[in-house]
């Protein structure tokens, strides 16, 4: 009769065979169990006729390997998420694209600028975009940080209230009139221009205007006004009125990022579109 402490060796025993297949076919790996106790290694003697016992009795069976589940495999490797990419809110014109070719040289010359300390933080000069051969033109004060992204003028929140201003309230397609600004570089935290500022970048937007010839300039804001009329006066007192100036009308209103922050400016805006609309119908 066999006794319980050999029952539990013999049960060990088997246990250990089993892991040790699990562990060769590589589907189990444990740690913790002490080393199987190996039988003493005798000198290499001569060949034994094997005892009938020793024949007679089988190995214990081998268990059939447990369906282990597949260790979990690393994730495909996801692409690290792209710097945020610049969306402009704007729709791309539907222009050609030799739509400023009229400008020449005017237009790599803006962009290898150096004439003030605003080209050191700008990530693209904002030449200006649009018909060369419109008859109205917007002039805005300078890029801000989307418009910088961009290289393309009003882009942004404010962009998305001038195109409306243009084809709702004007009736006209953003890209049948041309869109600029007084300065070409962003300064910096969106700031006013500085006069040293606007008086360096001052002969490209009198190029640009001596190639457009447009019939009619709407000046967006103070800094815009300032520097297409030279006057002091705030917005306030010089909206509502045509100044002959450049060759052309100028219409000074209100900037649209001004109009986003006080929408009740809006009606007076529009009594400015209404008279641009004027001037546009009058006769060459
Ligand atoms: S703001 Fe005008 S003058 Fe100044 S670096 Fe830019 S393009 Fe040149």
């Amino acid at each position: 009769m066999i006794s319980p402490r050999q029952e539990l060796r013999e049960i060990t025993a088997a246990l250990r065979r089993s892991l040790a297949a699990e562990r060769a076919d590589g589907l189990v790996v444990l740690t913790g169990l002490p080393p199987a106790r190996q039988p003493p290694v005798s000198p290499p003697s001569a060949p034994e006729a094997p005892a009938a016992s020793a024949v007679s009795t089988p190995p214990p069976p081998v268990p059939e390997p447990r369906a282990v589940p597949e260790p979990p495999t690393a994730p495909a490797e996801v692409a690290a998420p792209a710097a945020p990419v610049f969306q402009p809110q704007v729709r791309a014109l539907d222009q050609p694209s030799d739509a400023l070719a009229p400008f020449g040289d005017l237009v790599g010359r803006v962009a290898a600028c150096r004439s003030c300390t605003l080209c050191d933080g700008r990530t693209a000069t904002v030449f200006g975009e649009g018909s060369p051969h419109a008859d109205l033109v917007f002039c805005g004060e300078a890029p801000g940080y989307e418009e910088d992204r961009s290289g393309r003028p009003f882009v942004g929140a404010a962009g998305v209230l001038l195109t409306s201003m243009i084809e709702n309230g004007l009736r006209m397609r953003r890209e049948d009139v041309f869109i600029l600004n007084t300065l070409k570089c962003r300064p910096p935290r969106n700031r006013a221009p500085s006069p040293v500022e606007a008086a360096a970048c001052r002969p490209f937007l009198e190029e640009q205007l001596s190639v457009l010839r447009p019939r009619v300039i709407v000046a967006l804001g103070n800094s815009a006004v300032r520097s297409l009329l030279g006057e002091a006066g705030g917005i306030t007192r010089l909206r509502g009125t045509v100044v002959d100036a450049l060759g052309a009308k100028v219409v000074p209103t209100f900037h649209p990022a001004y109009l986003l922050r006080n929408p009740a400016a809006k009606r007076d805006a529009w009594e400015d579109l209404k008279l641009v609309m004027r001037l546009l119908a009058e006769p060459r």
